[in-house]
């Protein structure tokens, strides 16, 4: 099976970003879409998307073009910046595939931040 035949044109990011289901959105630009996750784990959380189809960052890394994966990670600290999480510190998320409790395939990144967010990962359990 080939990426694009893994991705599902019904995902939720997928219809936020065909406009079909609302967002709370906070920054766009022609290649990226930001937004506020819907059940926010600390002060600040917001997803950041490309626009394009990517089901997961394997795909996206493998074949999003240079300028696409510039935009992405350039955004990523421009909201931080805009946000003022660049002062004091803030945190980037990619759950990538089922070890990586990835629940939404379309390639997202959990930016997170605006106080202390706790301990990279604790122990294990379910
Ligand atoms: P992940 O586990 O990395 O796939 O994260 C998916 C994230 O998407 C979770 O933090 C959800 O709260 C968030 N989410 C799911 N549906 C929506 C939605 N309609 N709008 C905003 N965030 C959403």
């Amino acid at each position: 099976m080939t990426p694009m035949n893994r991705y599902d044109t019904n995902n939720v990011f997928a219809k936020i970003v065909r406009g079909e289901i609302p967002c709370k959105k906070i920054f766009e630009n022609d290649h990226v879409l930001a937004f506020e996750d819907i059940q926010p784990q600390r002060v600040i959380h917001f997803l950041l998307i490309p626009k394009k189809p990517f089901a997961d960052l394997n795909e996206f890394a493998a074949t999003a073009d240079d300028a696409l994966c510039v935009a992405f990670w350039r955004a990523a600290a421009h909201i931080a910046k805009e946000h003022h999480l660049d002062e004091k510190g803030w945190r980037l998320i990619i759950n990538c595939g089922e070890h990586g409790r990835q629940e939404v395939p379309h390639v997202h990144a959990h930016i997170i931040g605006g106080e202390d967010v706790g301990a990279m990962l604790t122990p294990s359990s379910s």
